[in-house]
């Protein structure tokens, strides 16, 4: 198995735990960090729906935790056509991604498009004295 169908599967999996009782739209995400670690999270919904967290905010939130700080590749699952992140996400994977992160977009079958930051983000908003 690739070190990518490694990540899909794991963001596969984890999409399977996701709390989406509202939308029942599961989603999973996986990151991989620089050194081959991966981390991921689901799509965890609230009765009061601005509290719902997306699966990209999780993984996020797990790889700070253990403390890393960087993210070279990420999948993208969920069962649609092109489940790209959505804009909050998109900015939250601008933070921590390594000059050279892909996103990979999947459907429950495999990855349908592969996205630059520049791509999913342009003219994204930095801070250039950005503390780590
Ligand atoms: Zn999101």
């Amino acid at each position: 198995m690739s070190d990518l169908d490694a990540l899909f599967e794991a963001a596969r999996a984890v999409r399977e735990k996701a709390y989406a009782p509202y939308s029942n739209f599961l989603v999973g995400a996986a990151l991989r960090t620089p050194d081959g670690t991966i981390f991921t999270g689901c799509n965890v919904e609230n009765a009061s729906y601005p509290v719902s967290v997306c699966a990209e905010g999780g993984a996020v939130g797990a790889l700070i935790a253990a403390g890393y700080r960087q993210i070279a590749e990420a999948v993208v699952v969920g069962d649609a056509a092109l489940c790209t992140p959505c804009g909050m996400c998109r900015q939250r994977l601008k933070e921590f991604g390594t000059e050279h992160l892909v996103v990979h977009v999947a459907d429950l079958s495999g990855i349908r498009r592969s996205f630059t930051m520049d791509e999913l983000l342009p003219a994204a908003f930095e801070l250039e004295d950005k503390k780590d």
